[in-house]
């Protein structure tokens, strides 16, 4: 394996889960953080360990010059032939305690990021023809969660995102595709009490919450040859739960 992954927000939950899965498929990976530098290093640690080339970058994909600055010391590793656009944020609130400032932080590092992420991949992978952009959604994107608004509006931006630019990046070789994952055990959903994750499970066929490495391998299937026909499309990773 030749290829070089890059993936947001892989210091913990799901980013950590993706970059070990890429890390074992052989591929070099680059393990973005923003605040949480000592867990990005455990995770490059527990690759090297493996045998595998792991770089830690900081940047906070909010922020278009330090995404540009990463994608630079990317080149290091050969540049990013697989993007993973992962890092991500969320809050629950009412709409109206929902501010415009945190409205606009969610929307920052959960839409902006994406974008700034996939304008600076894009030279690279044009001149190779050849490239992957994996986002992360979520089910909340597809079907709206309660006293999630702004999180709900950025994962359905994204999916329209995703839709878009693969239209615009078929002809160049590169495929887009999202991720859509339901309720997973990170970090994200520690505020949930243990009840509300029993209610929760009782609408999920499969009756249980995700794990992070169930949504990796989503992940990876999709930068796979395998998934060289599939662009533009949304992969629920939610245990069934129905989508309309
Ligand atoms: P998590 O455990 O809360 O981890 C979030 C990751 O994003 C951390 O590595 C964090 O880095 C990084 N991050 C946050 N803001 C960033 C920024 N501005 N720049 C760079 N990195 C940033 O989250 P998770 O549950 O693994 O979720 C990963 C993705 O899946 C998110 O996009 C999330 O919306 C989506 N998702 C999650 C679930 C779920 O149930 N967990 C369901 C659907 C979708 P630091 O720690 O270094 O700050």
């Amino acid at each position: 394996m030749n290829q070089t992954v890059l993936i947001t927000g892989a210091s913990r939950g799901i980013g950590a889960a993706c970059a070990e899965e890429f890390a074992k498929r052989g591929y070099r990976v680059i393990v973005n953080y923003n605040q949480n530098k000592k867990a990005a290093e455990a995770v490059c640690e527990k690759i090297r360990a493996l045998g595998g080339v792991c770089m830690c970058v900081q940047a906070d994909v909010s922020d278009a010059e330090q995404v540009q600055k990463m994608f630079e010391k990317a080149e290091a590793l050969g540049g990013v032939d697989v993007l993973v656009n992962n890092a991500g944020i969320a809050k629950t609130a009412m709409l109206c305690d929902t501010t415009p400032e945190l409205w606009h932080s969610i929307f920052a590092t959960n839409v902006d990021g994406v974008y700034h992420c996939c304008r600076a991949a894009l030279s690279h992978m044009v001149s190779k023809k050849h490239g992957r952009i994996i986002n992360l959604s979520s089910m909340w994107g597809q079907v709206g969660a309660s006293c999630e608004s702004a999180y709900s509006a950025a994962k359905a931006a994204v999916i329209g995102f995703t839709k878009a630019l693969a239209k615009e990046l078929g002809p160049s070789g590169i495929t887009v595709n999202c991720v859509a994952p339901g309720l997973i055990d990170t970090d994200m959903n520690a505020h949930l009490s243990a009840e509300d994750i029993e209610a929760f499970c009782e609408e999920i066929p499969l009756g249980t919450v995700g794990t992070p490495a169930q949504v990796a391998a989503a992940v990876c299937f999709l930068a796979s040859e395998e998934a060289s026909y599939v662009t533009g499309q949304v992969l629920s990773v939610n245990g069934g739960c129905v989508i309309v």
